[in-house]
């Protein structure tokens, strides 16, 4: 692990994992187009999906030398967002961002076995533990309902790359459904990329054409805070209601996920038990974790019996 993030050295070729500076040294393997992912530059060959190329360029960050395919490098579907891989390369499996529960049109990722296991754990405490998406359903769309009786507009809030787009495709039954601007882009383009979701207005539109006084509506906007002056808007000019989607809407430490009038644990990362279970079906013998709880997270595996540390700079020496 290095500030430019993980480098693995395999008979005298490199392998840069999400690396913030890509290296003409090696191969760059960007797991998907989360801001946080994205190199910053361009140089040496970036291997990632078509589509993780497609919304990297959609986001402005267009990759010079993108290959899709590479020998001895398999990418495996990792179940996070559309286009997101994990790596597996000479017995050792890179799981980029991970969630192993289906989401609408995200299936759930399926584990191959290894020797190392490079895995995040984002939420990687005992709290963490997600709903069935039936119950979420059921519950979202009874709190819309009752909502929609009353004539009260709800913005359902979540990731504009990712969660948005799950919202849309659990929830878009509704109507009439609009969109923030910025994911009406993104769902455009995931329709380009062969996702269907159902079609709506922006909310300029629909503001221009008077539409959102006619209530109720339905809105699916990106995660904003409170204090933005799109939801002030919202709120004095129609009287909307906010329900916020996010792995820590549950989280008594972490109050940041319940910022909103109602917060739902939906989350496109594994929750604790699927992590878990995630690293006991890969049967890695050495598991390193990154992102998130990663002290509190190993020595639990350690304690179940599982060889597993957190990676930290310079930590990888005794596995190159
Ligand atoms: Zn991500
Ligand atoms: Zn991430």
């Amino acid at each position: 692990m290095t500030k430019n993030g993980i480098i693995c050295e395999i008979n005298n070729k490199k392998v840069f994992l999400d690396p913030k500076n890509t290296d003409s040294s090696g191969i760059n393997f960007v797991s998907h187009a989360h801001m946080d992912h994205l190199p910053s530059k361009n140089g040496g060959t970036i291997l990632a999906s078509s589509e993780t190329n497609e919304i990297a360029s959609f986001r402005g960050f267009k990759m010079q030398n993108h290959v899709e395919k590479m020998d001895d490098f398999f990418l495996i579907d990792s179940g996070h967002i559309l286009g997101s891989r994990g790596l597996l390369f000479d017995d050792i499996f890179y799981t980029g961002d991970i969630c192993t529960r289906d989401r609408g049109f995200l299936k759930g990722a399926k584990i191959p076995k290894c020797k190392t296991l490079i895995t995040e754990c984002t939420f990687g405490l005992p709290e963490f533990m997600f709903p069935k998406l039936e119950v979420i359903k059921k519950q979202v769309n009874e709190l819309i309902s009752e909502l929609y009786t009353r004539g009260v507009p709800v913005i359902l809030m979540g990731y504009q790359l990712g969660k948005a787009q799950t919202i849309t495709q659990l929830f878009g039954h509704w109507s009439p459904l609009y969109f923030h601007d910025s994911v009406k882009q993104m769902n455009d383009l995931h329709q380009q990329l062969g996702v269907p979701l159902r079609e709506g207005m922006g909310h300029s539109e629909a503001q221009n054409k008077g539409l959102l006084d006619k209530k109720p509506w339905i809105m699916v906007t990106p995660m904003m805070s409170e204090k933005s002056n799109f939801l002030k808007e919202m709120r004095s000019k129609y009287g909307a209601v906010t329900i916020g989607f996010s792995g820590w809407a549950q989280s008594t430490k972490f109050p940041f996920g319940r910022r909103t009038d109602y917060s739902i644990p939906m989350s496109d990362h594994c929750d604790f038990d699927e992590l878990v279970s995630m690293i006991v079906q890969s049967s890695a013998e050495q598991v390193y974790v990154i992102h998130g709880f990663v002290e509190e997270f190993s020595a639990h595996l350690r304690k179940i019996g599982i060889n597993a540390q957190p990676l930290r700079e310079n930590s990888l020496d005794d596995f190159v």
